[in-house]
């Protein structure tokens, strides 16, 4: 059965037969994300996705949904380390 989605760029609901946050009108927008966290960690093979989220602009929640997809292979890193500071 078809799942309703919603499209996290456009916002449009749509409907798919897995689940996807992107509609297919959107899915460059993806694809060109991805090729710039790719980039990025080119750049800082070390970084994890919190490093990741903010040396781009992107939602953590994104990094880590396309570590969950297996897409990449990174640390999620620590949440709680955001404007923390070191001890
Ligand atoms: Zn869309």
């Amino acid at each position: 059965m078809a799942k309703t989605c919603l499209c996290r760029f456009c916002g449009k609901v749509f409907n798919a037969w897995s689940n996807r946050t992107c509609c297919n009108e959107c899915q460059q927008k993806e694809e060109e994300e991805f090729e710039r966290i790719e980039n990025y960690l080119n750049r800082y093979p070390n970084s994890n996705a919190i490093q990741i989220a903010e040396g781009l602009d992107i939602s953590p929640f994104d990094i880590i949904r396309y570590i969950d997809e297996g897409r990449l292979y990174v640390s999620k890193g620590e949440f709680k380390s955001i404007g923390g500071g070191k001890k």
